[in-house]
């Protein structure tokens, strides 16, 4: 069987993924990193990876053209996925079903292999159950008494929501990298609903209902208001499209965003964003660099705020950083044997591919049950007002976290 697999904008950690189809010695695989310069040629399967741009439109047309069936695989390709929060400040980043009809979509940020299996094989997708069934935290679904932007680890029995921090697990499928058994709350990779991201923002409002409604008389006439402007909840809710909307923005049904654009797409992807979040959405987006992206983000806000990292966090991140080198070779030589082999040991130390279990002055859980955790624990940090500045990185947040403006260095993604 032919397969074709191809690599538009973005994180090419979706397209690295395929990589482990080469083991399947019954594909016969072409990896294609430069569509637009794609010599057309007939093929059984083509499977889209990164995100995409209406440039891309003729390109995907030829695609289609020659493919007997074309699969979307991973968020980017879905539903726009995590650079599609670039669309606030008006970009296009649009899914796979704009361009073309009739395609197969694998959900997820990783997308997941064995999914992808399933489709290539033309086989039924085992059915998933709803994430929280999974989660190894109790849910109540009892009111809220307060939000919270930074969870305290001590904590692993009850549910994000009910600790007052927001989980997407309610609309979600279950899935491979599981943020959630690393401490990290679920942001919705796998919907098991449409418009998951208004179905969420309902539950949680439902769950808000002991928190207190202003009822004040405003000019415009409604008398109902979440809560005063400096209120301790909208201070606690700050980036709802980031949080809610995280991978389904286009999807979503919400108008485009006015924001200004900077001009830059990955960084307006992170400009709204909030500090506590950024490791969460570089150890997503980065690619082949996601682990140095991550550490580099998470470091320069440490060293500047004096944040304590003991010897055995120091360790834990030169062996990622060791790791994520050597797994740069193993793309490059396309070795399936490595790729797998790499990326399992990643998975001991940063939890899932997508680093979950990276966070400010250590990591969300134990890494491995012989070590004191104590020695590694990350720990809640103070949001401090500032710019930040380390190399390849500058980045400035406002007094409550936000980041207003970002740099990265290119070659990051
Ligand atoms: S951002 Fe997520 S969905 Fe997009 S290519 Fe990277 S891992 Fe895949
Ligand atoms: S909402 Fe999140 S933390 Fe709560 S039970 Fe579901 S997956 Fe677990
Ligand atoms: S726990 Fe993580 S990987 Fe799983 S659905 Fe949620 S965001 Fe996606």
């Amino acid at each position: 069987m032919d397969v074709r697999i191809f690599q538009f904008n973005g994180c090419n950690k979706c397209f690295n993924e395929t990589i482990l189809l080469k083991g399947e010695s019954k594909y016969n695989i072409e990896f294609i990193q430069d569509p637009q310069n794609w010599k057309e040629q007939k093929t059984d399967i083509s499977i889209i990876t990164g995100f995409l741009l209406s440039k891309n439109k003729e390109t995907l047309n030829k695609i289609k053209a020659n493919s007997e069936r074309v699969i979307a695989y991973g968020n980017c390709a879905t539903s726009g996925g995590i650079f599609a929060l670039a669309n606030q400040k008006g970009h296009d980043v649009s899914p796979l079903k704009n361009f073309i009809e009739d395609t197969i979509n694998i959900n997820g940020c990783l997308g997941e292999i064995e999914e992808l299996k399933f489709e290539i094989e033309d086989n039924e997708l085992p059915k998933l159950q709803n994430l929280c069934i999974v989660c190894e935290r109790r849910k109540t679904c009892d009111y809220l008494d307060e939000l919270k932007r930074q969870i305290e680890l001590e904590d692993n029995e009850t549910c994000f929501n009910d600790l007052g921090y927001l989980c997407n697990g309610f609309v979600s499928k279950e899935c491979k990298e599981r943020c959630i058994d690393y401490n990290a709350p679920c942001r919705g990779c796998k919907p098991i609903i449409e418009r998951s991201g208004i179905r969420m923002l309902g539950m949680f409002g439902t769950l808000m209902g002991n928190i207190e409604v202003a009822t004040e008389h405003s000019e415009k006439g409604a008398t109902d208001k979440l809560a005063d402007e400096d209120d301790d909840i909208t201070a606690s809710l700050p980036d709802i499209v980031g949080n809610f909307f995280r991978f389904t923005l286009p999807t979503s049904g919400l108008p485009k965003g006015r924001i200004p654009s900077n001009g830059n797409l990955l960084e307006d992807v992170f400009t709204g964003r909030l500090i506590e979040e950024l490791p969460l959405i570089s150890g997503l987006l980065g690619g082949d660099h996601s682990i140095s992206l991550t550490l580099k983000i998470i470091e320069t806000y440490e060293e500047a705020n004096n944040i304590k990292v003991s010897e055995k966090t120091k360790n834990y991140r030169n062996q990622l950083l060791k790791l994520e080198n050597a797994l740069q070779k193993a793309i490059q030589s396309k070795d399936p044997e490595q790729y797998k082999k790499i990326t399992e040991e990643i998975r001991k130390i940063a939890g899932n591919m997508n680093l979950s279990n990276l966070s400010y002055g250590g990591f969300r859980s134990q890494i491995d049950e012989n070590d004191d955790f104590e020695e590694y624990k990350a720990h809640p940090f103070e949001v401090i007002e500032g710019t930040y500045k380390n190399g390849s990185i500058e980045f400035t947040i406002d007094p409550i976290g936000i980041v207003k403006k970002i740099k990265i260095k290119e070659g990051y993604v």
